[in-house]
């Protein structure tokens, strides 16, 4: 080891990689001329990804500037974990922990696993709720977990102190594994396949072209040993990447931060225990012979600036004084720990992001620019899901698993581009790595990234927001106070003063719960609002976009299941697939009239469409529109305006009075019917409004210019008052969305998901040709293996997603959503369920069951319906409310 004076320190730990690379990583060899993909780093993430793409068959090759693991992956402490708290994350690390367990049979290179098991520690009873999830939804994928006391626990691992905890979750299939010993295992297995590694390879550059949409796209990769012609580049550089990223003009929000654990001195009795995480104690530990290796996440990690580029096999200078927190904590934990102290420490980069996920996935803004970093602290364990989706991802355009929270597109520009953001919103998640994952907490870094013309007078009217793709949009409504979300007070740390308004803090607290929120009435009062008499939401947040240019119509016929080529002012539903069928978005498409020349009612040649679309999900549907219209060279543009439109939308039966008080255009069934959209006046100021609900009610968007946004918002509350017109937020849509049974992009519509087995297939044309309509067809001719069905709950259990159903004895799905449905007055859910034989589904079959839904350890009774209860004759929306309240009755479609 060699001590370095900017407080840096080099190892020259190679001997161990030297033994299985003594062929083909020689950097005498030399580099092909042309490759179909380079994959450029050699940490854990790159030698996964081109391990994978050699499995598959592709002429892929492995660039690393120094040796491979010399980043982050040499030091890591290599846990790998076994329960999370949604599918995808938990599928994520079973392909690892499969991946490691058959390496050596396949390559001969022992991997270094160990399946030691693990025990999560709660030191508090809502910490143990956390953990009674995880055990459920692990029943999903046939992970054994237990729930353990204090003194169980102690027997699986005799170092624990039971009286410094509340109870445990025992995992036994958690482990750990060698890294270096991994990536020599991958390495062997890509080679064997025919890869080629090259060390001490530098990337220096991506070469580019630009593309007629004006982005780029890939054509090559210039090295420090020559220029390598390609048109697929995997950025796997770890706490490198935002450099490589560089190299095309873009950037990507990852932010290096030092991440440190420390290794003790022998502690008698740690041979052979489990891996122990212990998230209130924000610490984690594993054995390592007759030592523990043990990290931790403090509140003020330190934020590194500038990596020098030939940081290699080296290590930082640990300030104690930052670990010292988790000394103090372990020794709680393990009073042992404290006689034997601590030997040495290990103190390297790693990178994190704004929202603790992987940036994974080609860029939006350059054809064949693929992202694998920022694996915030969980790389090793990410890695083979990684490296395999990664790999689908380039061989056939898109991932197996509905990975959008890994996506590059979750981000805007905007946000990419913000090194200020990124960094607060990366300290957070760091800071906040253990905290309880609850699901609607709300981050304190990053706000007010993005407002619209309505914030001020929401916030006046006691708006708590919440955040959606940087935007700031109103969860729900206090009364008598305000909550603004402040600036950013880095919880006090960096010489920053902890700020003493704490009213936006004290309001998002009622959520971190399990049980119901604490503003559960206060969203009742809202979502019944809207159902009983009259409510208003904002909605500007929603993604709109303008499809125009020669080949529009051409082009939408192709995007959209539904026919779009419909009357002008038409509010079409839709949904937009991937060659697979799978669902890439959902939206509502208007062919416009003929414009008067304004924003919401431009003058176009030719055919054109407005398209809303989702908030969180807008940029990837935007991203993927453009893709489809790249791809198939279509004359046309899809122009993005949501921050030039504003949306408010006026919801339940008193709504189209409300709106007949303020504009002189007739509001009846015969010039506006529902699901038609027209262009009126109110106060002078063009909207659009669009007859359309979220929520099941009669409803009109009002669709509004910029600088007509305050204007009409003043005229509409003080109309509003006449009518007792209540603001309502996003949990109450959400909620009465659900109670409706209409689908959210993400959540119950991901792109594992057919528009069949959602139930959209009404949406799907027969005409025809559209992007994934083989698919579609082939489904529907060979029935579903699973189908999106909805629950009502007879106990007062909250449901949040993600709870397991039961049919019977069997496990049958796991739900996408929960709320509490106000109306129907009971807790609902929606969800996929599958054949436990794996078998096709019907509704005989889903009919026949008697259900259960499995929330934190405790299973409740639950009806099925194969189609939401609430209204199912679509009366409401339509606009007839002299029929009092109907809900369907079990089964009946
Ligand atoms: C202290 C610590 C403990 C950890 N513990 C765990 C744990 O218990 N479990 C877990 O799952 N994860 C853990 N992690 C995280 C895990 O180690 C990382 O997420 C993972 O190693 C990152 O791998 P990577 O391939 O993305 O990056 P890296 O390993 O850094 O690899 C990137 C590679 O790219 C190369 N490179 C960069 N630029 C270029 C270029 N221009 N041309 C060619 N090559 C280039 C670099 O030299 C480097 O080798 C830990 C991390 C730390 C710091």
């Amino acid at each position: 080891m060699i001590r370095l004076s900017s407080g840096v320190t080099r190892h020259s730990k190679t001997s161990k990689l030297k033994y299985y690379f003594r062929k083909n990583y020689s950097s005498e060899v030399d580099l092909p001329r042309q490759v179909d993909v380079v994959v450029v780093g050699g940490g854990v993430i790159g030698c996964s990804t081109f391990y994978h793409l050699c499995k598959k068959g592709v002429n892929a090759i492995l660039l690393e500037k120094n040796k491979v693991t010399s980043g982050t992956t040499w030091h890591s402490g290599a846990i790998v974990w076994s329960l999370r708290g949604n599918d995808v994350d938990t599928i994520m690390l079973q392909k690892t922990r499969t991946l490691l367990a058959g390496l050596e049979k396949e390559t001969g290179v022992n991997p270094g696993w160990i399946n030691n098991g693990g025990i999560f520690i709660a030191r508090t009873p809502e910490r143990l709720e956390e953990y009674k999830h995880f055990h459920s939804l692990g029943h999903m994928f046939k992970l054994e977990s237990q729930l353990v006391s204090p003194k169980e626990a102690q027997k699986i691992c005799p170092i624990l102190d039971p009286k410094s905890f509340y109870g445990a979750l025992w995992s036994p299939s958690d482990g750990f594994t060698d890294p270096s010993m991994y990536c020599a295992a991958l390495i062997k297995g890509a080679t064997n396949l025919g890869g080629q590694l090259f060390e001490n390879t530098d990337v220096t550059r991506i070469l580019t072209e630009p593309t007629p949409n004006n982005e780029k796209k890939v054509v090559g990769v210039e090295t420090s040993r020559g220029t390598i012609k390609t048109n697929t580049v995997v950025n796997a550089c770890g706490a490198w990447s935002r450099d490589l990223t560089h190299t095309v003009g873009l950037d990507i929000p990852l932010t290096p931060i030092k991440h440190a654990y420390v290794v003790t001195a022998s502690v008698p009795g740690v041979k052979g225990i489990p891996c122990i995480r212990d998230h209130d104690g924000g610490l984690y530990f594993r054995p390592q012979g007759d030592a523990v290796v043990f990290g931790g996440y403090e509140p003020n990690p330190e934020i590194i600036s500038d990596l020098p580029k030939d940081f290699a096999f080296s290590l930082f200078e640990l300030d104690k004084s930052v670990f010292d927190v988790h000394w103090r904590h372990a020794c709680e934990l393990c009073p042992a720990f404290e006689k034997a102290g601590i030997k040495s420490d290990i103190y390297g980069p790693e990178s994190f992001t704004p929202d603790h996920k992987p940036i994974m996935g080609e860029d939006p803004k350059c054809v064949g620019f693929y992202h694998a970093s920022g694996f915030n602290s969980l790389g090793i364990q990410l890695s083979g899901g990684a490296g395999e989706q990664l790999a689908e991802w380039i061989t056939s355009g898109r991932p197996e698993l509905p990975l959008y929270a890994y996506d590059i597109r979750r981000f805007t520009p905007i946000q990419r581009q913000d090194r200020a953001w990124v960094v607060e919103t990366s300290h957070e998640c760091y800071a906040k790595t253990y905290s309880i994952g609850y699901a609607h907490d709300q981050p304190l870094a990053g706000r007010n990234h993005r407002t619209d013309q309505f914030h001020e007078a929401l916030v006046a009217s006691g708006a708590v927001m919440e955040e959606a793709l940087g935007w700031e949009r109103p969860a729900y409504f206090i009364k008598d106070r305000t909550a603004p979300v402040r600036n950013y007070d880095w919880y006090g740390y960096y010489g920053h003063v902890i700020s003493e308004d704490k009213r936006y803090e004290q309001e998002i607290e009622g959520d971190l719960t399990f049980d119901f929120s604490k503003h559960h009435d206060l969203i009742k009062e809202e979502a019944l609002a809207a159902r009983n008499n009259v409510a208003l939401f904002n909605l500007t947040c929603y993604t709109k976009m303008y499809l125009a240019g020669p080949d529009a119509q051409e082009a939408a016929d192709w995007l959209f299941t539904a026919n779009v080529d419909k009357e002008p002012g038409s509010i079409i539903y839709t949904c937009s697939l991937n060659s697979r069928g799978g669902v890439e978005t959902d939206c509502t498409v208007v062919p416009l009239e003929e414009g008067v020349g304004t924003l919401v009612g431009p003058i176009l040649k030719g055919k054109g469409y407005y398209i809303v679309a989702g908030s969180k999900s807008g940029y990837q549907t935007k991203s993927h529109f453009r893709k489809q219209l790249y791809k198939k060279n279509f004359k046309s543009l899809v122009t993005e305006m949501t921050n030039r439109i504003g949306i408010l939308a006026i919801q339940g039966q008193k709504s189209g009075e409300l709106l007949q008080s303020i504009t002189e255009y007739p509001i009846t069934d015969d010039k506006i019917p529902f699901g038609m959209s027209r262009l009126i006046k109110i106060n002078g100021h063009t909207c659009r409004v669009l007859r359309i609900s979220y929520i099941g009610e009669l409803g009109y968007e009002l669709h509004i210019p910029l600088s007509s946004c305050i204007p009409v918002y003043n005229t509409l509350m003080e109309a509003g008052r006449g009518f007792d017109l209540k603001h309502a937020g996003f949990r109450a849509l959400h909620s009465l969305s659900c109670e409706k049974g209409y689908h959210t992009m993400n959540h119950d519509l991901r792109i594992d998901d057919n528009p069949v087995e959602a139930g959209l297939v009404k949406f799907c044309r027969k005409d025809g040709q559209y992007l994934g309509k083989q698919a579609v067809e082939n489904v529907k001719q060979r029935g579903v293996q699973k189908k999106r069905v909805f629950f009502t709950m007879q106990d007062n259990v909250p449901l949040y997603g993600y709870e397991t159903i039961w049919r019977d004895d069997s496990i049958v799905g796991f739900l996408r959503r929960g709320e509490y449905g106000f109306s129907l007055d009971c807790s609902i859910g929606i969800g996929y369920v599958q054949h436990p034989e794996g078998k096709m589904v019907d509704s005989e079959f889903l009919k026949s069951g008697s259900y259960q839904i499995e929330v934190r350890n405790k299973k409740y009774p639950a009806t099925l319906f194969l189609n939401s209860p609430f209204d199912p004759k679509n009366q409401r929306l339509r606009g007839h409310y002299e029929h009092s309240f109907e809900e369907q009755t079990h089964f009946e479609d």
